[in-house]
């Protein structure tokens, strides 16, 4: 299939079509819900009362989702190997008020969602997608996954300057994105995503719907040793979490740790919600399993004290066009393997025992690892590793893959990192 030996196809393939099934964070908990109903995996209701017996279960909050799997083994203090990472990516969310428009054309008033690296939006064939909820308290995911909406650039011959100066976009004015011709009729969004999803418009009591690029994922390169597509910062780790934690419950009894998947919500604008890292859900779900499993508060504190948490984002591979802004010894490469992320200021919570955690795994898993750290004059980005690590007093490592083109609407990582990460998350899972 391929002239580059050695790339495995099959679990890119699926993560293709985990990204293309998952435009908003509410799609990719739901996506992740479907594939461990597959294996067995049960959802329980945070509303419920818990047992502790042996199994798959997880826990749904909007877009967040925690899985875990109890091995027949388990005792109330058995500590957890936990896989983090993230549903959301900077995006174009809708308005409260939508409806807008001016000379003759019809638009939708969006707000700017996280990072976004605002040029990547335009031209694109932008999709709708996200969450309605109806008076009954019911939520229904919404997935316009076609041609709808456009932010379209300003001609060259208007903006002689752009290429020179470079592009200047204003958030609130330049935005906008155009969704037909006519007048601004109030209502006319909604309506729409009535229609669209099958349910009368005046049921709809809230929503949380916004914009993605309807362009598939695809393979690229010469030997098409690359990807490019969508929200891979970060469906790409929830997507080898969730492999890896299904793996990892196939070994059953055999398992010395509880392994759990957490992919929170709001990562993008520093999560603190009740689905973001900075919330209580992980750190209450973790404790309600110790609790069911028959465990007391000092079940709970050696549990926790035992825990190890992989933190899984996206990081920098090593832009060949702007090598001077990459730390000249530690230059991440695609196709290379997970990158360990480093940075002595907390905004990654890796430290030397991490270190041997991260790099045992990738030991047993068979897979190369990078390590990745920020040039001391740029800005180091930061992801939930430091504040699972705080919020928890659980023992974190940042790791994840080298892409080119973070927040872009469309970005680009090796064909083979994907299944790289899923198996050292594998083997980190099974201890
Ligand atoms: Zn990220």
């Amino acid at each position: 299939m391929s002239a580059q030996p050695g790339i495995d196809r099959g679990h890119t393939d699926d993560l293709m079509s985990f990204l293309r099934a998952s435009p908003s964070p509410y799609h990719a908990v739901a996506s992740a819900a479907e594939r461990l109903e597959k294996a067995g995996f049960r959802r329980i209701e945070e509303t419920a009362p818990w047992d502790g017996t042996a199994g798959g279960r997880f826990v749904l909050r909007g877009g967040a989702i925690i899985a875990w799997y109890v091995p027949e083994r388990a005792e109330p203090a058995t500590p957890y190997r936990i896989v983090g990472a993230h549903t959301d990516s900077p995006n174009l969310r809708v308005k409260p008020i939508p409806d807008t428009g001016a000379h003759g054309w019809r638009q939708i008033a969006v707000e700017v969602y996280g990072g976004v690296l605002l040029n990547t939006w335009l031209d694109r064939d932008l999709g709708l997608s996200g969450r309605i909820t109806l008076r009954d308290g019911s939520h229904h995911l919404v997935t316009v996954d076609r041609p709808l909406l456009r932010v379209p650039q300003l001609a060259v011959h208007l903006d002689r300057s752009v290429n020179t100066e470079g592009l200047k976009l204003d958030k609130q004015r330049h935005m906008t994105p155009i969704w037909g011709l006519g007048g601004v009729e109030e209502g006319d969004l909604l309506r729409f995503v009535a229609e669209e999803t099958g349910v009368a418009a005046e049921e709809i009591a809230g929503w949380d719907l916004m914009t993605h690029s309807v362009e598939p994922p695809a393979y690229l390169g010469r030997d098409r040793e690359l990807v490019a597509g969508p929200r891979m910062d970060n469906l790409v780790s929830v997507h080898a979490g969730t492999a890896a934690l299904i793996a990892a419950a196939a070994a059953r009894q055999e398992l010395p740790y509880i392994p759990v998947l957490a992919a929170f919500d709001h990562e993008e604008n520093g999560s603190q919600s009740d689905t973001g890292a900075d919330g209580p859900l992980l750190g209450t779900v973790l404790e309600r399993s110790v609790f069911a499993r028959g465990g007391a508060y000092e079940d709970r504190a050696r549990a926790f004290a035992g825990t190890v948490c992989l933190s899984s984002d996206t990081g920098h591979a090593v832009h060949p066009n702007y090598p001077e802004r990459h730390e000249p010894g530690h230059h991440p490469r695609p196709n290379g393997g997970p990158i360990l992320k480093v940075n002595v200021n907390q905004r990654y919570a890796t430290d030397g025992a991490g270190r041997a955690v991260f790099a045992a795994a990738c030991e047993r898993a068979g897979v190369p690892w990078q390590s990745f750290v920020s040039h001391n004059s740029m800005p180091c980005g930061t992801t939930i590793g430091p504040i699972t690590a705080a919020r928890h007093g659980i023992a974190t490592v940042d790791i994840g893959i080298a892409i080119l083109s973070m927040h872009s609407a469309r970005e680009l990582c090796g064909a083979q990192d994907p299944r790289l990460l899923a198996k050292a998350l594998h083997a980190f899972l099974e201890g």
